[in-house]
């Protein structure tokens, strides 16, 4: 990449946010890519030296790029911090400063328009791109390059064969629109937002979403509309787009009279959350995305605010369960899942150990940072391993794909379920 220092850059960390590290170093523990390497340069506190020189005038380097761009993004440090350093919102103003003053290569630029603009906001590109998938599975070559990365023979390229998400027809594109009437008394009306790649990839998991909502009196409704949630795009530092899909998914929802706006996916829920903040200078939806947040809601959060549907049949197994760091750090859930776990009869909690450290998921991280994400994915599975339970629960799509590619390389068979999936696991028992 190319480096520009003489574009105008309004985009950049911003000096009320730096100041407030007092450069204690309480938080380095809590940062895995410090627990991996060891560097100051890449730990939080480390990383907020380098933007303040940023700020004071040094350019953007190489090195600068690498320690910003092995970031997670996970916010653990967030949460580690006595003095409130905002650092989610530090790096994604980093980024977006980098974005706009560095130059990328023809190939470079192009791939990233093609995913971020061609693919994540296309529900027909989606589609496409899902077909594909799944033909690609169908033919076996799936299987078979992911029996030859076990062994070890394919390097990088085994490990992106494991990540790699599966493709789920019929794809949930075909419910948006429809509204899903509640079970039993009708008590609550809500929004449910079905994500972008989840459509694809976690058809079944967005089923059984909509499943445990109207077991638990909601009407729901998926809106006509919505599309993307930007997540990807604000951690990639593409602000402006984050903000045109954030105004589309306003428009989509707000005004329908809803009680809450749910997601499964934690990782967008902690972007749906900002969207008052995304959108804070525009004045013809500031009011509205403040609105809208005010009403986001991820599933585990807000069906642990409700009186749960006691109705479960056993499901007899031991869980664990992996925070995922947007709704942990970025969104502050961290009793509601491990309570609904625990309204689940027959099923065992044992809490791992770091439990709340990244698993390396962290969006398209593991594909671009690939081998620092399958470092920290190994120490991972040594927790999970380390606790003996036979289901590794989460709450975010991208963590479950994570942890799925853990259970084949260094798992003993553990399934990898989100907890809306257990508790539609153990309705359905009870029916039986
Ligand atoms: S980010 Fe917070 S915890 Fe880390 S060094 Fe700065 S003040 Fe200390
Ligand atoms: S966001 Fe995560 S990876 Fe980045 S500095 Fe903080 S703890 Fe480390």
């Amino acid at each position: 990449m190319a480096v520009s220092e003489t574009i105008a850059c309004p985009a950049a960390p911003q000096q009320i946010d730096l100041d407030r590290c007092v450069h204690c170093g309480l938080c380095l523990n809590a940062c895995p890519t410090y627990r991996e390497l060891g560097l100051e340069m890449d730990s939080p506190r480390g990383r907020i030296y380098q933007m303040v020189g940023v700020a004071n005038g040094a350019p953007i380097t190489p090195s600068y790029l690498e320690h910003i761009g092995l970031c997670l993004a996970c916010r653990g440090c967030e949460s580690a911090c006595p003095s409130g350093v905002q650092y989610g919102r530090l790096v994604e103003d980093a980024r977006a400063q980098i974005e706009q003053r560095v130059k990328r290569g023809w190939l470079a630029a192009r791939l990233r328009r093609f995913v971020f603009v061609r693919l994540l906001e296309s529900r027909a590109a989606l589609t496409v791109a899902g077909t594909l998938l799944y033909l690609y599975e169908a033919s076996g070559l799936k299987a078979l390059l992911r029996g030859v990365a076990s062994l070890k023979l394919l390097g990088r390229l085994g490990d992106l064969a494991q990540l790699a998400p599966s493709a789920e027809p019929p794809f949930f594109f075909s419910q948006i629109g429809r509204t899903f009437p509640a079970q039993g008394n009708p008590r609550r009306r809500v929004a449910f937002l079905a994500g972008c790649i989840a459509n694809v990839s976690f058809a079944r998991l967005n089923e059984a979403t909509v499943r445990v909502l109207q077991r638990n009196g909601c009407e729901v409704v998926i809106p006509e509309g919505q599309g993307c949630c930007g997540a990807l795009h604000v951690h990639a530092g593409l602000r402006e787009e984050a903000r045109k899909l954030a105004r589309r998914n306003i428009d989509a929802v707000l005004g329908g009279g809803f009680d809450a706006i749910i997601t499964n996916a934690a990782g967008c829920g902690s972007t749906l959350k900002e969207y008052g903040e995304l959108l804070a200078d525009d004045p013809d939806y500031a009011e509205k995305a403040r609105a809208f947040s005010a009403l986001m809601r991820d599933v585990t959060e807000f069906l642990a605010s409700v009186d749960l549907n006691p109705e479960m049949g056993a499901v007899n197994a031991a869980v664990t369960y992996q925070d995922s760091c947007h709704l942990a750090h970025g969104q502050k859930v961290r009793s509601a899942p491990r309570q609904l776990l625990a309204a689940v009869p027959g099923l065992e909690f044992r809490e791992m150990p770091s439990s709340d450290i990244c698993c390396g998921s962290a969006g398209v991280y593991n594909v671009a940072q690939n081998q620092m994400a399958m470092q920290i994915l190994a120490r991972k599975m040594q927790s999970v391993n380390a606790c003996g339970a036979q289901i590794v629960a989460t709450a975010n799509p991208g963590c479950m794909l994570q942890l799925q590619a853990g259970v084949r390389l260094h798992g003993s068979g553990q399934r990898v379920m989100h907890v809306v999936e257990i508790l539609d696991l153990a309705y359905k028992n009870h029916a039986r």
